[in-house]
């Protein structure tokens, strides 16, 4: 168990190792961001940073002296980085869960070995295993990269008659998975968190709406029955304990109707504080990134309760620009990510609003 003083080291410098360290110095701890990126938005508000490649083991040395503990905020961290940091700090979550969230295949597998249901799925490295997959998913279907995918990325969608070659060739025929397509009622996302002595707090069900693959709003309550919110958050906490994992972790699920019926396919998992968590900064009592720094610190959970009807709205891109108007609404909060280029597709800012009801 960290005493407050001790710092945690984190890789990565984005918008969610920003938002880690903030709540990291609310609890009393310090902070210190590794990350290759000169502009990483994180460096500014922890107490010490590190900009070096993921390769160079002799920063990787000086930094892992310099903390008590390891965690991260992506999941593309090298699994040799990993590997090496592991042997001199303790890094949480566990870096297995990297080898196994990096690679859609790993992972759908994985989730399939737990008896939790996905969207049919196939690989695909080679010409005749693509027609193979197309007979066996059937069409329409999601071609995705097994790796290094994230907001619709690396994905090629293959219409009823579409060209199946075609689209792993837009892929540069690198190893794929093959999907199912599903035509969802609604998306949303579990975000639980586990402590070191095994206990799992899961945040409400979210529901997410993403535009052009990105997340545009998340809203809690999600529109779902008493009983569709239970399975997502059993099925969430059934794959926390199976990683034996430590921090939080975000499950994204599509629901959808078998009869009258509604039903979770999980499609993906992400082993870090995700973006359709970051509600809970101003509609909970407890943030993802509190609850992420008290699990890899060894200190207790706590029990998250919502404060109201609560919305939250990325702002991408040169959305930024109506941070002034937000800045002007009763009863939002604006988060600014003080990233200084605002490039199409670019995570830039949030802003989140609690309603009563
Ligand atoms: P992913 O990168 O896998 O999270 O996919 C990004 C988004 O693409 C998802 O949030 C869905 O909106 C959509 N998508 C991904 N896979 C499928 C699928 N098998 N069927 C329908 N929509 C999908």
């Amino acid at each position: 168990m960290l005493k407050p003083g001790a710092t945690i080291g984190i890789l990565g410098g984005g918008q969610l190792g920003r938002m880690l360290a903030l709540a990291a110095s609310e609890l009393g701890l310090h902070c210190h961001i590794y990350a290759p990126e000169k502009d990483s938005c994180a460096f500014e508000v922890a107490r010490a940073s590190t900009c070096a490649a993921y390769e160079d083991e002799a920063a990787l040395a000086r930094f892992a002296a310099s903390v008590d503990v390891i965690t991260y905020e992506f999941e593309n961290v090298p699994a040799k980085t990993a590997a090496f940091l592991s042997k001199r700090k303790p890094v949480l979550p566990d870096p297995n869960v990297l080898e196994i969230t990096q690679d859609r295949l790993i992972e759908k597998n994985f989730i399939s070995e737990l008896k939790i249901a996905t969207a049919p799925y196939a690989p695909v490295h080679s010409a005749s295993q693509l027609a193979a997959a197309v007979d066996g998913v059937g069409l329409p279907a999601v071609l995705k990269t097994r790796r290094l995918g994230y907001d619709g990325k690396g994905q090629a969608k293959i219409a009823k008659g579409g060209d199946a070659a075609a689209a792993w060739r837009s892929l540069r025929e690198v190893p794929c998975i093959l999907e199912g397509f599903i035509d969802f009622e609604r998306e949303v996302s579990v975000i639980a968190a586990r402590s070191r002595d095994g206990k799992v707090e899961c945040f409400e069900v979210t529901e997410n709406e993403h535009r052009d693959h990105i997340l545009h709003t998340s809203r809690v309550p999600a529109k779902v029955t008493p009983a569709l919110a239970t399975e997502a958050r059993r099925v969430a906490t059934r794959i926390a304990k199976a990683f034996d994992y430590v921090g939080v972790l975000a499950v994204e699920m599509f629901v959808v109707g078998v009869g009258k019926r509604q039903t979770v396919l999980v499609n993906e998992i992400a082993p870090r504080v995700h973006n359709s968590g970051h509600w809970t900064i101003d509609g909970a009592t407890v943030s993802q990134f509190e609850q992420h720094i008290r699990a890899v610190a060894g200190w207790p959970l706590a029990k998250p309760k919502r404060l109201g009807r609560v919305e939250m709205t990325n702002l991408i891109g040169a959305e930024v620009n109506e941070a002034g108007h937000w800045l002007t609404v009763p009863g939002t909060a604006v988060h600014l990510y003080g990233k200084k280029d605002a490039r199409p597709g670019r995570k830039m800012a949030h802003v989140t609003r609690v309603f009563s009801r």
